[in-house]
């Protein structure tokens, strides 16, 4: 793999919660370009992390470091403008509105503009043109007038990608992409993370190791708040902690 600068980069990073240290002293340096996972065992600190590096969770200590810049305790809107975007574990639609609306909805606000500048015909063509191009890339292209609430669970999650990559961040987090699906969704949803990854950076947290082995270039390993073990899916796989972390040993 070549050797790229690190885009998202933790020091020391902390959380406590009435003393108990749910994330402690992890360093993780995400390069640009890359997908990089965590993994660990229920109650890791996986989904901690996450909430401090989106801004959703202020550190009990350490710094992040986004693209260069210090965002340590920045609030998720000012985060989120600096080019981060989530999909959330929870789906988080509105049942009503169409697949089309939605993205259309999250190009609009990703340009910061009023609601006057968005009746401009040139923009809304702008944006409908875009929202196409988005929910092809997802494998949306015929259901763009579906409901969101009539979709079935595996394009739910798509459409929530192409709404995160309607803001075109520069890092895409992804809060466990495959969970609750079965095998047939698993693998759609895989092949559609190998497209977008293209170009883009994504941290992921996920539960399913033939995901992360064929998605990951890099994995972390939490236990208990902590760093197991970092490096290449293969070689963390074979490390003698992780397996016993796993074996619950
Ligand atoms: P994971 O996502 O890896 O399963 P979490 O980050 O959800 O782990 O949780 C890590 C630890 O922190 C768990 O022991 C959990 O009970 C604890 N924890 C998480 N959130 C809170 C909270 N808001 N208050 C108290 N403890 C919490």
């Amino acid at each position: 793999m070549r050797q790229s600068r690190a885009i998202l980069v933790t020091h020391g990073l902390s959380k406590q919660f009435q003393g108990f240290r749910a994330v402690s002293e992890v360093d993780l340096s995400v390069a640009e370009g890359t997908v990089h996972a965590l993994v660990g065992p229920n109650g890791a600190g996986k989904t901690t992390l996450f909430n401090l590096l989106t801004g959703f969770l202020k550190p009990s200590g350490g710094r992040i470091t986004f693209a260069g810049r210090d965002v340590t305790g920045q609030p998720p809107e000012r985060i989120a403008r600096l080019g981060v975007a989530r999909s959330f574990q929870v789906t988080s639609l509105f049942p009503q509105m169409t697949a089309r609306e939605h993205v259309e909805l999250a190009l609009q606000s990703a340009t910061g503009l009023g609601r006057r500048f968005w009746r401009s015909d040139k923009l809304i063509r702008r944006f409908s043109a875009r929202a196409a191009e988005l929910l092809d890339e997802v494998g949306l292209a015929a259901l763009t007038e579906r409901p969101a609430g009539s979709l079935p669970y595996g394009q739910k999650r798509a459409l929530e990608l192409a709404i995160a990559l309607a803001l075109d961040p520069k890092l895409l987090l992804l809060d466990e992409p495959t969970a609750g699906m079965g095998l047939e969704d698993v693998d759609r949803t895989t092949a559609l993370i190998t497209r977008i990854r293209e170009g883009r950076t994504v941290v992921m947290v996920e539960h399913n190791m033939n995901v992360v082995g064929s998605l990951a270039d890099t994995v972390t390993v939490l236990q208990r708040g902590e760093v197991l073990a970092e490096g290449p899916y293969d070689q963390v796989k074979a490390d003698p902690q992780v397996i016993e972390a796993y074996l619950g040993a």
